[in-house]
């Protein structure tokens, strides 16, 4: 790639790359991969900048009730990348680090590239703990997650310039792992390391330089260490400018503030999330740029034969997708069954549960955490029950990992495996799938008849896997959250939990809503199978058609990286 060409740096401390590399956690991974491959597709400008996570994030244990056990999951880099010969050296507490980096190249249409550099300090003449602060994806403490985000930002933007990027325009943050860059870009600015030296103008000269995209709607969320800490990580003089641009209030160092401070343009990743952002900092000027998936990289091979007979135009340009509301339904039921035939062999041989592909089958699947509430389904167990004895029989596939200090999450896991077996009858199987990574979740967005999806309002700052499975033909049925308000046309492209679609906030209402909706679409499932057909059809042509990374990222390329 001509370095000088080169116009976006994209930082992210998780990119899913490809299911043989576990440098992703979940969501915010898979967003960031999937927008590098569209990036590639179409020949936009970019580089990626992430961490090696030689251990990557974890394997999942589950024993039979349910409680999580972790192990770590290694990969060998120089299996899928190449290593770099530039190198470079970042301050931290007082010490060297030395950096270098693996080149992982992603492949788009026609054979463009985008390349993706993994940082990595396990190197002989760093020391034993320096060596590891590549290794864990969100592992350790905050001090060694602080040290990560040095590594990530600071050492990021050197190794960019140590490789001859020098005609950058953009640097986009994806969440605020990555806003350390800004003092690496405000020390260019300088030529020297003294920060507390910048001037207004300085800055200002920096925040024309960064985008800054947010991804969680509540405080808590946000990346924060004790000031103390970054004292000691990063130096007197690096404090100083964080001090001086309000970084951080009580003693405490937000890295959301540290990129709004230095960012032009700044999103939230749906309309209704910019909107509960711009509430919580309402001095900036916060828009919105609504998530997208790959979506070859989601659709199954099933739909795939199904898109390239009718509209084969829908790789280069996903519009074409729209469509899809002339493809007879027939066609859609067709290649939905298959794909929901290898969901089940796949369930079958890794989990040795044998399930009916004529059976109404619901999935629920995303990283496990409180607020996702996987037990909503569960509020009122009789009320399930008799929809399976009144309506039809249910099949529920759940899946998805806790992070290994969420015991919230955990007890989420436990919950859902508690009323399986509280539940189990021969109308209501309850299975949770292990390792929910990307395999699982390409199997289970596009092979179940019903996405569910029950988060806490309005924590759900977009959420893309019903994107996915809107993609396959699959309908979602969901909290009127993230991304859900943008995509619900009520029972033509799934459904809203809530009355009448209204937008509310948590009430018990909720979970009554639910299994309202759920009697109703079990029934039109087993009793009007053509007409849920028609919403499989509505959900391909309008979401698929939309919530795409293709559209995203001409979204960000109009919008954000443009000079401010
Ligand atoms: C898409 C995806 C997610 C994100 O799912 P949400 O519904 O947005 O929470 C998490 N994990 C994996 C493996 C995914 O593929």
């Amino acid at each position: 790639m001509d370095t000088n060409r080169t116009r976006v740096a994209y930082f992210s401390m998780e990119i899913a790359l490809e299911p043989e590399i576990p440098t992703y956690s979940g969501g915010l991974g898979v967003l960031a991969g999937d927008m590098l491959r569209s990036a590639a597709d179409l020949d936009v400008p970019m580089v990626a900048v992430t961490l090696a996570h030689r251990h990557g994030y974890f394997d999942q244990i589950l024993d039979e009730s349910g409680h999580q056990s972790e192990a770590p999951e290694p990969w060998d880099p120089s299996q899928h990348a190449d290593l770099l010969g530039p190198s470079v050296e970042i301050p931290l507490e007082g010490r060297q680090v030395r950096i270098r980096a693996w080149r992982y190249t992603i492949v788009g249409h026609k054979d463009r590239t985008i390349p993706v550099f993994l940082l990595d300090t396990d190197w002989p003449e760093n020391t034993e703990w320096d060596r590891s602060l590549t290794d864990s994806l969100y592992g350790g403490d905050e001090h060694y997650r602080l040290c990560q985000e040095v590594v990530l930002g600071i050492g990021g933007i050197r190794l960019l310039r140590e490789l001859g990027y020098s005609e950058l325009a953009t640097f986009h943050m994806n969440e605020g792992h990555a806003a350390l860059l800004t003092l690496q870009l405000l020390e260019e600015k300088l030529g020297h390391p003294r920060l507390s030296e910048a001037t207004e103008a300085d800055i200002r000269e920096v925040r024309t330089k960064c985008v800054f995209t947010t991804h969680t709607p509540v405080p808590a969320g946000h990346d924060q260490f004790p000031r103390d800490l970054v004292e000691q990580v990063l130096g007197h003089d690096r404090l100083g400018i964080l001090d001086a641009t309000h970084c951080c209030p009580q003693s405490v160092l937000n890295m959301t503030f540290l990129a709004l401070r230095f960012s032009h343009y700044i999103n939230g990743v749906a309309m209704h999330h910019g909107a509960v952002s711009h509430d919580m900092f309402p001095e900036y000027p916060i828009r919105a740029i609504t998530n997208g998936v790959h979506a070859e990289t989601w659709t199954s091979p099933e739909f795939h034969a199904l898109y390239d007979r009718h509209m084969p135009e829908w790789h280069r340009d996903n519009l074409y997708l729209r469509y899809a509301i002339g493809i007879a339904r027939d066609e859609i039921q067709a290649a939905h069954q298959a794909a929901k035939l290898r969901l089940f062999q796949q369930v079958g041989t890794r989990a040795g549960v044998t399930l009916d592909p004529n059976v109404f089958t619901i999935g629920f699947a995303r990283r496990a955490t409180a607020y996702k509430r996987f037990d909503l389904l569960f509020s009122d167990p009789e009320r399930l029950r008799k929809i399976t004895e009144d309506v039809g029989p249910v099949q529920i596939l759940y899946g998805g990992m806790a992070h290994p200090k969420d015991e919230a999450g955990k007890e989420q896991i436990r919950r859902v495996y508690e009323f399986a077996a509280k539940l189990r009858s021969p109308k209501l199987k309850i299975v949770y799938l292990e390792d929910y990574r990307l395999p699982w979740a390409k199997l289970l967005t596009a092979g179940v008849d019903l996405w569910l999806n029950t988060p806490l309002r309005p924590q759900e700052a977009s959420g893309t896997s019903g994107m996915k499975a809107a993609l396959n033909g699959v309908p979602s049925l969901s909290i009127l959250d993230g991304w859900w308000i943008e995509g619900c046309l009520e029972g033509i492209t799934g459904w809203a939990i809530g009355q009448d679609g209204e937008v509310r906030e948590a009430t018990a209402g909720e979970a009554e809503s639910l299994y309202e909706k759920l009697a109703a679409i079990t029934a039109l499932f087993y009793q009007r199978h053509d007409d849920y057909t028609h919403v499989m059809r509505g959900a391909i042509a309008l979401n698929g058609s939309f919530f795409n990374t293709q559209r995203m990222l001409a979204q960000y390329v109009e919008n954000a990286y443009v000079p401010a």
